[in-house]
Order: C-alpha cells, then structure tokens, then sequence
C-alpha cells in the first residue's frame, strides 16, 4: 500500500508544472518552424511524458491519485504553455517589423510627423492580451489540409491536440508505474547488477532458482533489482531462449538464502575472470625471426 504525502504530492505537482512549462515553450518554439497534425502534440506528450518520468523516479512517487493528478495539470500548463509561446511570438514579430518599417520609412517620416504616424497605423496592432490572440485565431481559422476552419472547430481541434498530449504522456508514465515498488522504504526498485549468466554456472543457477532454464540461443541475461532501504533480498529477472526460440522471462523476489548463493557465484565468476585474464603476449619484435 502506497501512502499519500502532503510534501511529496506538491513538490511533484509543482516540479510537473515546471516541466509542462519548458515543455510547451519548447513546442512553441519547433512549432514555429514545423507542426504536422497529429504527429506534433504525440511528439510533445513523449518529450514531456519522459520528463514527468524522469521526476517519478528521481521523487520515487508511487501513488497513482497524485501521479494522475499531477500529469493532468501539467499537461494543461504544457499546452498552455505552447499557445502562450505563440502568442509572445506574434507579439516580438510586431514589434521587429515595426522597426523594419521606421528603419526604412525614416526619411519619409521625418518630413512629417503625421505621415511617420501614418505608416504605423498601417501595420495591425498585435493582440494585447493572451485572451485576444486566442480569438482572434479563432475568428481567422485554421487551416488543417485542404480544410479551413472558424470558431468552435477551432478550439475542437485544440482539444484534441491537448488530448494526444496527454494521452501520450499518460502512456510513458502509466509505464512506468508498473516498475516494482517498495512501500516500506518508498522507494523504486533500481538495477544493482545486470548481465549474462556465465555457461558454466548455468546448473548451479537453476539449483539456486529452482527453475528449468533450457540454453538453446546465448546465455541468459539477467537483471537484480534493490529498493532504496535494501528491505528485501532483491528481484531477479531473467530472460533467455528456450528450445523453440521464445523468449522466457522470470522475474523473481529472492529468498534470503538464494541471494547468498548469488552472491557467491558472482563472486566466484569475479575471481574466474580475473585468473584466466590472458598472460600479456609478447610484443612481434620480441619474437625470434625465422
Ligand atoms: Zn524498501
């Protein structure tokens, strides 16, 4: 059972929120330059999804109500985010080719002040506000494919782009909560150890984990797994071919008697390796010629 935290659930929220910030000023900013439908809002659900993952982890938080919690709001702030950057972009494009303009018009302007303010008002004003550039994209439309469309189509379109976000993060980080857990020590299983069982120690690991483990293929891989607080003897999980060539896994919580005998072969396959590392060979010119 994964307890609630008062401190962690507001320092993942407001860790997420952060990164749902960068996240959306990142998209603005590629968005700018390139944004296919669909593909784009999956592409920034992933990136974002990613970096909620990584905080999961890093704040070893488990508890599904406050991860949920978490990743709808700083999917909100993400694509809020994204349509803030575009907007701050149409305010910055105003403004540079205002000062296009003056640079060019200087001469005409200076002939006279009402003409100078003339050609300002040519240029549209941007939007003041986040709020009016939001309807005024709306009332412009948008143009998906051969379509152009106006009003609550608009927003529809939106809605959906948000929810491709979100489903995308939801994906990576429902993922991740399937990672073992320790509710003693609330922490997440990290990987202490990993790598092939040595062919010559295979019997032996069968002994120790009671299990058939038929070598047709290479040798079996193998991955240990320790919570924080090291409360339990660890996870096994092992992954080999068996004779028709499917791939068998087996994921074991250690007894402490299996740990000990695991240890003792790693240790032993340690001290193997280290005798037969080869004698150094001699270098070409030390050898007699023929
Ligand atoms: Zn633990």
């Amino acid at each position: 059972m994964v307890c609630f935290r008062w401190g962690k659930f507001f320092l993942w929220v407001g860790l997420a929120g952060l990164a749902g910030l960068g996240v959306g000023q990142w998209a603005a900013w590629v968005g700018s330059y390139l944004r296919p439908m669909v593909v784009f809002p999956l592409l920034v659900g992933c990136v974002f999804g990613g970096m909620l993952v990584f905080l999961i982890r890093l704040l070893d938080l488990a508890h599904r109500g406050s991860v949920l919690v978490g990743v709808v709001f700083a999917s909100a702030v993400c694509v809020g985010s994204e349509h803030g950057g575009y907007y701050l972009q149409t305010q910055r494009e105003y403004e540079r080719t205002l000062a296009e303009w003056q640079t060019k018009t200087r001469g005409l302007a200076a002939l006279s002040s009402s003409f100078g303010q003339a050609i300002q008002q040519q240029l549209p004003p941007p939007p003041a506000t986040w709020g009016e550039y939001l309807r005024r994209q709306v009332e412009q439309g948008r143009r998906i494919g051969p379509w152009l469309i106006q009003g609550g189509w608009v927003w529809a379109s939106w809605a959906v782009e948000a929810a491709l976000t979100l489903a995308a993060a939801l994906i990576l980080v429902g993922l991740t909560l399937r990672w073992p857990y320790c509710s003693t020590c609330q922490s997440w299983y990290r990987v202490v150890r990993q790598g092939r069982v040595p062919s010559q120690q295979l019997a032996q690991w069968r002994e120790v984990l009671e299990r058939d483990v038929s070598l047709s293929g290479p040798a079996p891989r193998f991955r240990l797994l320790e919570c924080l607080g090291r409360c339990t003897p660890g996870r096994l999980e092992l992954v080999w071919e068996d004779a028709d060539g499917q791939v068998q896994t087996c994921p074991r919580e250690l007894q402490a008697a299996q740990r000990e005998k695991l240890d003792a072969l790693w240790q032993a396959a340690a001290s193997s390796e280290e005798d037969s590392s080869p004698p150094a060979t001699p270098a070409s010119s030390d050898l007699p010629r023929g």
